[in-house]
């Protein structure tokens, strides 16, 4: 069932996205060459608790998760899409990390990712994240009352597509609220003028994840978790939760 929230909601929600904003933004701050993935998780826990907030992700267990997830953030690097589990790999120059990380604050949840390069930066993996950026963006401006579900999955295919970047298959956004994954799916690829119309009150988690290598297919680790891209090459993964307003959309999770 599609949950609509009331002007109060959203405000609320506006809180629990700007926990998770303060955390990834703690973490991107942190992120450099030697540091390891469980001290950035570690960081992301202490912006949480210290906001009164919870840690979404810990303990989560969806039904394609063999275990439940044992961190705060996810932290995938290079070819890892998505669901990282955070270990103690020390982070070297020119990798490409992603952080996807959720909180629930009051019963209402946020959720957010960011991708980043630590170090010297191959010019290609800041083209890919840029990619990624902008159909972030294009995507949440497609979220305005009258529109169309598949005006964003359109939005974000059309810029990898453009790009010769791959979709990942299977996995995309979702609706979010007192969960933090509801309905409806949010694919990232779609047609305009169809689907869900989108209605004030709407919010959404929308997570664009480019493969470089232009492969939409992926591999999963022996722990069930990481998502990794089948030709080794790179992947960036942005979302941000986006409500639908009369005003246009409003984005959740911005610091
Ligand atoms: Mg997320
Ligand atoms: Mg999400």
């Amino acid at each position: 069932m599609v949950e609509i929230k009331t002007a109060a909601e959203l405000e609320a929600m506006r809180e629990a996205g700007r926990v998770v904003a303060r955390a990834l933004e703690a973490v991107r701050r942190q992120a450099d060459v030697g540091v390891s993935l469980l001290e950035l998780n570690e960081t992301a826990a202490e912006v949480i608790s210290a906001s009164g907030a919870k840690p979404a992700f810990l303990h989560y267990k969806p039904s394609f998760a063999p275990t439940p997830f044992p961190a705060v953030i996810c932290a995938s690097v290079n070819e890892v899409i998505v669901h990282g589990i955070p270990d103690g790999y020390r982070l070297r120059s020119g990798d490409l990390l992603s952080v996807d990380c959720g909180a629930y604050l009051d019963g209402w949840a946020g959720d957010s990712a960011i991708s980043l390069v630590v170090g010297q930066a191959d010019p290609r993996d800041l083209r890919l994240i840029g990619a990624a950026e902008t159909a972030l963006g294009a995507a949440v401006a497609a979220c305005v009352p009258g529109g169309r579900m598949g005006d964003i999955g359109h939005a974000v295919a059309g810029v990898a597509r453009g790009a010769g970047y791959g979709i990942m298959n299977d996995f995309g956004g979702h609706g979010i609220g007192r969960a933090m994954h509801e309905d409806p799916a949010v694919p990232n690829r779609g047609r305009p003028g169809r689907g869900l119309v989108l209605r004030p009150g709407l919010v959404l988690a929308i997570e664009p994840m480019f493969v470089a290598g232009g492969g939409d297919a992926y591999l999963t680790a022996p722990d069930g978790w990481a998502l990794s891209s089948t030709d080794g090459s790179r992947a960036a993964h942005v979302e941000h939760t986006v409500a639908v307003t009369e005003h246009g959309p409003r984005v959740l999770t911005l610091p």
